[in-house]
């Protein structure tokens, strides 16, 4: 009997997925879903790599970072981008890994109770879909350099997320970088600035702020301090 599950074992072709604890553990742990609107997130049925989600939230927490989320196995895999993305392939963002998400958290925005875990503003500054350019993704994450093309609203064409080593920036751990990669969807433009509205409500954070009840003032300081007209 142990011998055929072995040699069973021994003829797949990829190794399977790194055994996680409990999925979404972290990210319960750390939430009050009486206080907090975010969602708890539900075991999601497994779907065509196709259609796997893409999405930037902007969050006005403490400090204003770009939270960048892949979905994969089910769950969306998250760096929080400080500087957020940018179009330039000469330019690298530092991206921290943080806990995975639920795959409803990529249809979130609005305003999580200040005092809360990353209470402030969340706007849904881009979405859509991403393909891997690797052929085993765990294997690149496990490698810590993993190369996608991106078909959101706003970013498109190819990018990667590559680790860093032990101690980049002053670092005590390994962080990560998002780079552009050179094709036609690179560009000097900063996005940021150009683009700083919700693909979802077309919202800056200041409104969703003033909409769901957040703290205006503080979401503000997240808007550039130009923005052209509402389009
Ligand atoms: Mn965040």
């Amino acid at each position: 009997m142990t011998s055929s599950i072995t040699s069973k074992a021994s003829l797949m072709k990829t190794k399977p997925a790194k055994p996680k604890t409990v999925p979404l553990k972290e990210y319960r742990e750390k939430r009050n879903f009486d206080v907090t609107a975010e969602p708890k997130g539900a075991r999601s049925p497994s779907k065509p790599q196709s259609d796997l989600l893409y999405v930037i939230q902007k969050h006005r927490a403490s400090q204003l970072h770009y939270d960048f989320r892949l979905e994969w196995h089910g769950v969306l895999l998250s760096w929080a981008v400080p500087k957020g993305p940018s179009l330039d392939p000469s330019v690298k963002r530092l991206a921290t890994p943080v806990e995975d998400h639920p795959l409803e958290y990529g249809s979130f925005e609005g305003a999580i109770p200040e005092g809360e875990y990353g209470g402030g503003t969340v706007m849904l500054w881009d979405r859509g879909t991403w393909v891997a350019e690797v052929p085993d993704v765990d294997e690149a994450l496990e490698k810590g350099d993993l190369k996608f093309t991106l078909r959101g609203k706003k970013l498109r064409g190819s990018w990667v997320l590559v680790r860093t080593k032990l101690g980049y920036g002053g670092s005590k751990k390994p962080q990560w970088l998002l780079i552009k990669h050179r094709d036609r969807y690179a560009s000097s433009e900063d996005i940021l600035v150009d683009e700083p509205r919700s693909v979802l409500t077309n919202r800056l954070l200041a409104e969703i702020a003033r909409d769901e009840g957040g703290d205006v003032a503080k979401a503000a300081k997240g808007d550039p301090a130009k923005v052209a007209a509402r389009r």
